[in-house]
């Protein structure tokens, strides 16, 4: 092979790894792309789970319903200590912060509690 046949073969290889790297790299992409999707599709699934706890149907996931309960009751509790800090309430009717001094809901019109 001359020296040009044999410049132009290795530019010709070079050309066909970086078109092979960017073809790795867009398939890496894509994987992460479905990888998200399934951790999202993991995620309704456990929340259905947790659903049908809260309902009292048992789907064999007690101990990691129950984990989640625990966890939820301590978020509650620093909520609830924040809006003390803020001088806040949450309302019955709709859920939203209002004053802690506030007769009826700015939001829903529920009475306060
Ligand atoms: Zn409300």
């Amino acid at each position: 092979m001359s020296f040009i046949d044999n410049l132009k073969s290795t530019m010709k290889n070079f050309a066909q790894k970086t078109s092979d790297v960017v073809e790795v790299q867009k398939l890496n992409l894509a994987i992460l792309q479905e990888k998200d999707q399934v951790k999202k599709l993991y995620t309704k699934i456990g929340e259905e789970v947790y659903r049908q706890f809260l309902l009292g149907n048992d789907l064999g996931f007690n101990d990691k319903c129950n984990e989640i309960a625990l966890l939820e009751a301590k978020i509650e509790e620093f909520e609830n200590k924040i809006m003390k800090l803020k001088n806040t309430k949450k309302c019955d009717g709709c859920g939203s912060e209002i004053s802690a001094d506030a007769a009826f809901c700015p939001k829903c019109g529920t009475k306060a509690s």
